[in-house]
């Protein structure tokens, strides 16, 4: 109120005599992307990281529940249980801004008091199958997400659409933000304009398995911190404006075998696949339903997955087709790289909803699968999904994607497979979170569903 005002007008005037700055303290803030695919936590002073790094930051088992809105909506939890937020040190990122407060963060684990993984922790589903995937088959998987966003810092303005004038408006954020992806230990690769108006994509270089997860999180965040100092919204929201093309997250991957070995590709076999990647890529496109519960997570997930939004609509594979739920990209034979290290499958069912160990979690808990059960691919399709009629997909063994997170989550409920990859109370709590996010929009139009989440994400 008015007596607040004062009181920091006061405390600013106060601070700025002498020309001298206000007394400060380093923080640095520990946090985990969670379920709802938010980043929360706690920060502490910098001078305490090394017990921090041992003890982490109280947590407890409600924190999970907090919902893409915000607020707690079901709770199997109620108020009992001590947690702890575990940084780990390879997430470090401390990255400063001329002129403005610095991000000084880690990622973390949540644990029990004895140091045990909790159940419900998303690193923990991410990392049980990357160790699995590496314990079964000597695979490792790499990864790099590449992440759609609206920047509410550049003009609207029509005919832009990967315009140099729409490149040129973001200003100073490109290079703020590419800047920022660096120095937080990230690789980027690339930022263009994207399709629809003041849309902006960055890409980043792959990594091996939980690092790519990590990557996604400091990427997106990095986005924030930078849209937030320059004084404008980053909105990763799937679909921020009802009628434009909306924010995909496409995670593009490969396996490696021993001393990092690309085994993914042989160009006499189908699609390119590797007698080795055959069944781990089967074994995604089996689950897909049920994983598009985890990767497309939201309710405003299938308002992105509609026809002619250059996003998937059907459970299918195809070579260089951007409208495919996974696509193998084309290798280019003038690149530096060889066609072995280039070779990489795109997972298009994704968005920023969606907690990157989550997604990625899911991904890999559905191809070793494949893999444990030999799942094979149908031979490539004479025509595209997009020439079949209705029968000659039904023959061809092309099924739709969830058309709503309520039907997704339907899906993953009647997929015994996967219900397991999370474990019963994983499985409880996540069913939870998101009847309660249905529930919480429910009877609201599309255009209130989309503000809703344009709002938190
Ligand atoms: N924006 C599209 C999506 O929602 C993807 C466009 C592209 O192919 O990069 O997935
Ligand atoms: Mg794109």
């Amino acid at each position: 109120g008015m007596a607040g005002q004062r009181l920091h007008d006061r405390m600013q005037a106060r601070a700025d005599q002498g020309n001298r700055p206000m007394e400060k303290e380093d923080l640095i803030f520990v946090g985990v992307c969670d379920l709802s695919g938010h980043v929360r936590g706690k920060a502490f002073p910098a001078g305490d990281l090394e017990s921090r790094l041992r003890k982490g930051m109280g947590y407890t088992g409600a924190n999970i529940m907090m919902s893409a809105f915000g607020p707690i909506q079901d709770n199997p939890f109620g108020t009992i249980g001590d947690l702890a937020l575990i940084p780990d040190p390879s997430t470090k990122v401390d990255v400063e801004f001329a002129g403005c407060a610095p991000e000084r963060l880690y990622l973390a684990d949540i644990r029990t008091p004895a140091g045990e993984p909790w159940p419900c922790c998303p690193r923990d589903f991410l990392r049980r199958a990357v160790e699995a995937l590496q314990r079964e088959c000597g695979l490792e998987i790499i990864s790099a997400f590449e992440q759609e966003f609206v920047y509410r810092g550049a003009d609207a303005r029509p005919g832009t659409t990967y315009g140099l004038d729409s490149f040129r408006h973001q200003g100073l954020f490109g290079e703020a933000f590419v800047s920022a992806i660096r120095r937080a230990g990230v690789t980027p690769d690339s930022f263009l304009p994207e399709y629809a108006p003041r849309q902006y994509e960055v890409t980043v270089a792959p990594a091996a398995g939980m690092r790519a997860a990590d990557e996604a999180v400091i990427v997106r965040e990095m986005a924030r911190a930078v849209g937030f100092r320059l004084g404008h919204r980053v909105m990763l929201t799937p679909v921020v404006e009802l009628g434009e093309v909306g924010n995909g997250t496409h995670i593009h991957f490969s396996l490696r075998g021993a001393a990092g070995r690309p085994v993914m590709h042989d160009p006499a076999r189908p699609y390119g696949l590797s007698e080795v990647a055959e069944p781990f890529v089967a074994g995604i496109l089996h689950h897909l339903p049920a994983l598009a519960a985890l990767t497309a997570p939201s309710v405003v997930s299938y308002l992105r997955l509609r026809p002619d939004r250059w996003a998937p609509v059907f459970a299918n594979l195809a070579e260089r087709d951007r409208g495919a739920a996974l696509r193998i990209c084309a290798v280019f034979e003038t690149a530096l790289e060889n066609a072995a290290q280039q070779f990489n499958v795109e997972f298009r069912v994704c968005d920023a909803t969606a907690s990157p160990y989550m997604a990625l979690g899911a991904i890999v808990h559905a191809g070793l699968d494949g893999m444990r059960k030999r799942m094979r691919l149908e031979a490539p399709p004479a025509k595209t999904v997009w020439d079949m009629t209705e029968e000659e997909r039904q023959a061809a063994g092309v099924t739709t994607l969830p058309g709503s997170l309520g039907e997704a989550l339907d899906r993953l409920r009647a997929d015994e497979t996967a219900c397991s990859w999370l474990g019963p109370e994983l499985l409880d709590a996540y069913l939870r979170l998101k009847l309660a996010e249905i529930r919480a929009v429910k009877g609201q139009s599309d255009e209130a569903v989309c503000a809703r989440y344009a709002a938190a994400y």
